[in-house]
């Protein structure tokens, strides 16, 4: 299976998905696209899933440190029983990519 290619440029492979937009992105347009403006920014964005880089990812498996999709989350965790009892935790969107390290440097 191909890569999902940006739905902006149309050449780059995305790397996200905006929830607002309903749009895949790669990190170059969303950065385009969301630092225009305040309301932009502040728009939810998802990693594409780790496993099958199609779909936007849903869940981050502790065990596995990978972020999965619906999808690839249960293709992978009803494999075996081992798999069945990883840790998974509902994905938070990340917010102004990129400006969280500026953010955090007031401590
Ligand atoms: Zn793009
Ligand atoms: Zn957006
Ligand atoms: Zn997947
Ligand atoms: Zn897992």
């Amino acid at each position: 299976m191909a890569s999902k290619l940006c739905d902006y440029c149309k050449s780059a492979t995305a790397t996200l998905f905006c929830r607002v937009d309903s749009a895949f992105l790669c990190s170059n347009c969303d950065s385009k696209i969301h630092a225009t403006n305040k309301l932009a920014s502040r728009h939810a964005r998802v990693w594409l899933c780790e496993v099958c880089e199609q779909a936007p990812a849903h869940f981050t498996c502790k065990a596995d440190a990978a972020a999965l999709c619906v999808t690839c989350d249960h293709d992978i965790h009803s494999a075996n029983p081992l798999a069945r009892r990883h840790e998974r935790v509902p994905i938070t969107p990340v917010r102004q990519l990129g400006s969280c390290r500026q953010a955090q440097r007031g401590r």
